[in-house]
């Protein structure tokens, strides 16, 4: 694109009667630094030394333009400076690319006053009534407003950014645990209402919710802070037994929700145990084993959140009911259901 304005403006050169030096000479020397920096990043080399040769190479046309213009005739001045205001836009949209907010502004700023100052200096030096130059000022300011547009969108874009960074820490920062890093229960909320969801559109679905045993024994024994290390532990291990479809987070206290998409009853069970046992099996250091009671509740089209939730729940004490360190399923019906039935 940039090569064919190129070419385009060098040819309409020749049927002028005065030719313009910089047309005449700086365009095939800009030409042939488009094909260089073509062939060179269709050979998959760097993009960031390609930006900076168009930059440097752009940034010299846009000077050599100016000093051109300062040697022309006074009627000429706007004719061989004109040009340089346009690639002076271009320089700018490059740095804005290239470089910080801060840093773009200061060299687009520096060109733009050198372009104003140094061919209004030329015209006064000899003596040319500024007045007699109206369309030289229109094209300055133009060049002046489309740089501020510019500027004000690069600012735009990187205040942008900066909120948006901060809006997905915050986000974040809110759905997970600090201790184990894990999904807290606002984050798993969304997860079991996605699991309902496919429930009811005829896929099986599982909660299984976990509860560390005699957690306080451990706590009071080895202190709060191996306590701590024991929820970080169980919780590593028990991730990393899940599938990466499979959520898992931090309920409250020494208790983990697990929601299983895809998972019927008898598989959710056999999860469950394998679970159990992998964390029996482990030995944590200063501490020794550690188990864990499960409750497994098989979801139904008829459940709801709390009512899923609350039958999870019943399991796990039933499950502490049961002598802890075991797996408990309950597959009664929500109410909602019962209350169909009747
Ligand atoms: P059970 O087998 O019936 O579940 O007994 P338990 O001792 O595990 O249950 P209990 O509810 O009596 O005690 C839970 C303990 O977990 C009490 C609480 O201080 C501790 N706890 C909760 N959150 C944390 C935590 O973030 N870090 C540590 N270290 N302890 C915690
Ligand atoms: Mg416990
Ligand atoms: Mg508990």
């Amino acid at each position: 694109m940039g090569s064919s304005i190129l070419i385009a403006v060098w040819i309409l050169q020749w049927g002028r009667p005065v030719p313009d030096p910089f047309v005449l000479y700086g365009h095939p020397v800009l030409l042939l630094q488009c094909l260089w920096a073509t062939i060179w990043l269709l050979q998959g080399r760097p993009l960031i030394v390609a930006e900076r040769v168009v930059f440097l190479m752009n940034s010299l046309a846009v000077l050599v333009q100016l000093f051109l213009s300062l040697l022309a005739q006074e009627d000429r001045v706007l004719d061989l400076s004109s040009g340089a205001y346009w690639m002076l836009v271009a320089v700018s949209i490059l740095s804005f690319l290239m470089f910080s907010t801060r840093h773009a502004l200061w060299l687009s700023a520096g060109f733009y006053t050198l372009g104003v100052v140094l061919p209004w200096a030329a015209l006064l030096a000899r003596g040319t009534a500024l007045a007699t130059q109206p369309e030289l000022l229109r094209v300055q300011l133009t060049c002046g407003a489309i740089l501020v547009l510019l500027y004000s969108l690069a600012w735009y874009r990187e205040r942008f950014l900066v909120e948006r960074g901060q809006r997905l820490t915050l986000e974040q920062l809110a759905n997970t645990d600090p201790l184990t890093h894990l999904p807290n229960r606002r984050a798993l909320y969304p997860a079991v209402e996605a699991l309902l969801a496919e429930v009811r559109l005829g896929t099986p679905g599982c909660l299984v919710l976990f509860d560390l045993d005699h957690f306080k024994r451990i706590n009071d024994t080895h202190g709060h802070n191996v306590g701590d290390e024991i929820l970080i532990g169980s919780a590593r291990l028990v991730r990393t037994a899940l599938r990466d479809t499979d959520h898992l987070g931090r309920w409250g206290g020494e208790e983990f929700l697990i929601v299983l998409p895809g998972v019927g009853v008898v598989q959710g069970q056999s999860i469950a145990e394998r679970l159990r046992d992998g964390l029996a099996a482990h030995t944590f250091a200063g501490v020794g084993r550690v188990t864990a009671s499960f409750g497994v509740a098989a979801l139904t089209p008829h459940d709801d959140l709390s009512s899923s939730i609350a039958r999870a729940d019943a399991a796990l004490y039933a499950a502490k009911a049961a002598g802890r360190n075991c797996v408990i399923l309950r597959l009664d019906l929500p109410e909602a259901a019962l209350a169909e039935a009747h």
